[in-house]
């Protein structure tokens, strides 16, 4: 038998609901919420709230998706609900459609349900709704081990080389395209320490070349992910070697040429790449290369986020000194402050008590990654928020898989909170 969220979130996975496309997914929980005698709000960026009673309690999910592949089509293996081949939706679907039950069995209850946040947490910057209760519990983390309580802000930052110098050799050189192979790449907060980035590792290769000059280097599909592929393009006087990441081969390619070697120094600076430090709970700050463009200009677009909103302030004043140094031009959009660690209140010792009559001994931390928390906390000027949710692996992949026990243990946890607050 399975549960009526369970039930709820295989009909959920029917609507399509990916990031910027949500017009249909937004109808159908309206739809719900009619059918359940819901008040509902809507703002202009398609952010709902739902309400029953007098709240002192306000769910939070986040209703968009990340769609790898072209279908979801939920099923179940080894006690994982997983997609034939595409991402899930899991996140956040799974803990949204548990929200929506339990407004059957408590009396009293108001859920903001928030549209694009996986494309930079649109929504709720966006956000017009007030919910009426000074308390959040935000239902978008991924291990049901775990209750959190601050989470890092993050900003884009780009480096732009325009007018880069033209090569002028006397003789004619071989031009080869180096590409990786390889790497695995990763969530650009979550794996930083873990997973080497191919953009940074190719230019360190060919900087570490002799007699090698790169005039073009393109790698990265997402601003927010550790580059998984990158290729260059260089000429050289001799053969190029190769090993297990990089390959080589010889092509056609006329002048002119660019001078890219100013890029891939500015590249392999540790300021670019990796964990910029370290505390008790884990990574603090760091930054990570997800895009590097070569056409007119060459363009890098990285992600620096931090724990601390005013050590994430002076890295990226770093990140733009530095840039100025080597000519780049320094952008920066899409900035959001830092959760930083709650103190802990009455959610945290209900939550944590819920965990307990469930088995769960969860860990109480902070993540490096962005959740919306942060902004909700300093916008709605919340007295106490956490964020928990049901066991999910790989989430925006196609190896998306939601733990099925731990989703029927959070929703027995869930009710549990909302019965004692
Ligand atoms: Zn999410």
């Amino acid at each position: 038998m399975i549960s009526k969220a369970m039930a709820l979130f295989l009909e959920f996975c029917k609507i399509p609901h990916t990031s910027f496309h949500t017009e249909e997914m937004c109808a159908w929980l309206k739809d719900y919420a009619a059918r359940h005698h819901l008040h509902v709000q809507e703002d202009s960026a398609k952010n709902l709230l739902f309400s029953k009673g007098s709240p002192r309690l306000c769910l939070q999910a986040h209703y968009d998706m990340v769609l790898v592949g072209q279908k979801v089509e939920p099923i179940e293996k080894d006690g994982f609900l997983c997609s034939i081949d595409s991402s899930l939706g899991a996140d956040n679907g799974a803990a949204l459609c548990a929200a929506l039950c339990a407004f059957d069995s408590v009396e009293n209850l108001e859920l903001l349900i928030t549209n694009d946040e996986e494309v930079g947490m649109l929504g709720t910057n966006a956000l017009e709704l007030r919910p009426k209760s000074k308390a959040m519990l935000n239902l978008d983390s991924e291990d049901l081990d775990e209750i959190i309580v601050g989470c890092a802000g993050g900003a884009d930052v780009t480096f732009c080389f325009d007018n880069l110098p033209l090569l002028h050799l006397e003789e004619n050189l071989g031009v080869y395209e180096v590409s990786t192979c390889g790497f695995r790449g990763g969530h650009s907060g979550i794996d930083i320490e873990g997973s080497t980035n191919a953009i940074v590792a190719l230019a360190q290769f060919i900087q570490g070349l002799d007699d090698v000059y790169p005039i073009s280097i393109n790698g990265g599909t997402k601003r927010n992910a550790i580059a998984a592929s990158a290729r260059a393009v260089v000429l050289s006087r001799k053969e190029l070697p190769e090993n297990e990441h990089f390959v080589a081969r010889k092509i056609a390619q006329n002048p002119p040429y660019k001078d890219c070697r100013k890029v891939l120094a500015f590249l392999t600076l540790p300021l670019l790449q990796g964990v910029q430090k370290k505390g008790a709970l884990g990574v603090e700050l760091s930054c990570n290369v997800g895009i590097v463009q070569s056409e007119r200009d060459v363009c890098i677009q990285a992600m620096a986020r931090g724990n601390d909103t005013h050590e994430l302030l002076a890295f990226i004043e770093t990140l733009h000194k530095a840039s100025e140094g080597f000519g780049a031009e320094f952008g920066q959009t899409h900035f959001y402050p830092a959760w930083e660690r709650e103190q802990g209140g009455r959610l945290l010792d209900i939550t944590q008590h819920a965990f307990m009559s469930q088995q769960q001994n969860p860990t109480i931390t902070t993540i490096h990654a962005g959740l919306e928390c942060g902004i909700l906390r300093n916008k709605l000027e919340l007295d106490e928020i956490l964020s928990i949710g049901p066991t999910i692996h790989n989430p925006h992949s196609k190896n998306e898989r939601l733990d099925i026990a731990s989703f029927a243990r959070f929703e027995s946890i869930l009710l549990e909170i909302l019965k004692n607050y």
